[in-house]
């Protein structure tokens, strides 16, 4: 065993120094990008199963980078996350979709809320609650427009989650439980919290398909998000059968390349009519 681990030790250490290196590289254009204003943000829909109509759309951000082009988060979140630059870029993202969402309300688009992705530093950070109140006065969004997606990742210290949310809550704006049903939370855990709703993880939408059990986890987590009045939304819908499924289940809202991509703002305003009369 020993010698096992002096090879590996060997084999491993040129790439962790190559890891280290591309890290540090990574971490100064973050640091950059943050300056220089290179994130975008793509939005993609939540439509109500029933009736199609547009209920809200999730803000996703993306890296404009100089020379590697248009970089998804899984290129960058985890670092901003390691270097602490993700309460930066986070802060950044709730301020543009908030400005994007009052602006389209201003162009006469039917109002819909706008979902933003929360990582655990803003959730642990005691004053992040006053900056969503200063954001939102600043844009002059209404609370209500804005819904701040967490995990369940955040709510282990139940400690520090329940005050936190009870403040989110008072403020007027809305909670999802994002990825839900991957992590640690019972359902009737939740009942500890102030969330509007569950999004059931693509993991589970994606087994519907092949008729496993992902499909008798998807129909209890919506019977019993509904026993304690909280919406659910699908996450990862890319197939009619899947909708169809969901359907059935009185599933509350869907979202995924069923019916569109994660697309920019502009594209998104060109296309949400044909969008929400499908
Ligand atoms: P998420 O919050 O679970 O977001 C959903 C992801 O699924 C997005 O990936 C979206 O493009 C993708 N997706 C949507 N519909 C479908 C579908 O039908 N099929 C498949 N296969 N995928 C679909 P994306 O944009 O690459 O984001 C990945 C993750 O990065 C997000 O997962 C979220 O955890 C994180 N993230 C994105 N934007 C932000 C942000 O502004 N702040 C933070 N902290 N994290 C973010
Ligand atoms: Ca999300
Ligand atoms: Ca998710
Ligand atoms: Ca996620």
């Amino acid at each position: 065993a020993k010698s096992r681990g002096l090879n590996s030790y060997a084999l491993y250490s040129p790439d962790m120094n190559t890891t280290t290196r591309e890290k540090m590289i990574l971490e100064s254009s973050l640091r950059k990008a943050i300056e220089q204003n290179e994130f975008r943000l793509f939005y993609q829909p939540q439509v109500d199963i029933r009736s199609g109509e547009l209920k809200g759309v999730e803000a996703l951000v993306r890296w404009q980078h100089p020379t590697k082009g248009l970089l998804t988060p899984d290129h960058f979140i985890p670092i901003a996350e390691e270097t602490g630059m993700i309460s930066q870029i986070d802060k950044w993202v709730l301020r543009t979709a908030c400005l994007q969402n009052k602006k389209w309300q201003e162009q006469g688009l039917p109002s819909f809320r706008v979902s933003v992705n929360l990582s655990s530093q803003e959730f642990l950070d005691e004053s992040f609650v006053d900056d969503v109140h200063l954001i939102l006065e600043e844009s002059g969004l209404q609370p209500k427009y804005l819904d701040l997606e967490i995990t369940e990742t955040m709510t282990m210290n139940v400690n520090h989650a329940i005050p936190m949310l009870r403040k989110l809550h008072a403020l007027g704006v809305q909670i999802s439980m994002d990825d839900f049903g991957t992590g640690y939370s019972s359902l009737s855990y939740l009942k500890n919290f102030s969330i509007n709703r569950l999004k059931i993880d693509q993991s589970f939408v994606r087994d519907i398909s092949k008729e496993t059990n992902g499909t008798n986890i998807v129909s209890i987590i919506i019977a019993m998000a509904h026993s304690m009045n909280l919406e659910v939304v699908a996450e990862g819908v890319e197939e009619k059968e899947q909708l169809r499924y969901l359907q059935i289940r009185k599933c509350d809202e869907v979202q995924g390349y069923y019916f569109s991509r994660p697309i920019p703002g502009e594209e998104f305003e060109q296309s949400y009519e044909e969008l929400i009369s499908r």
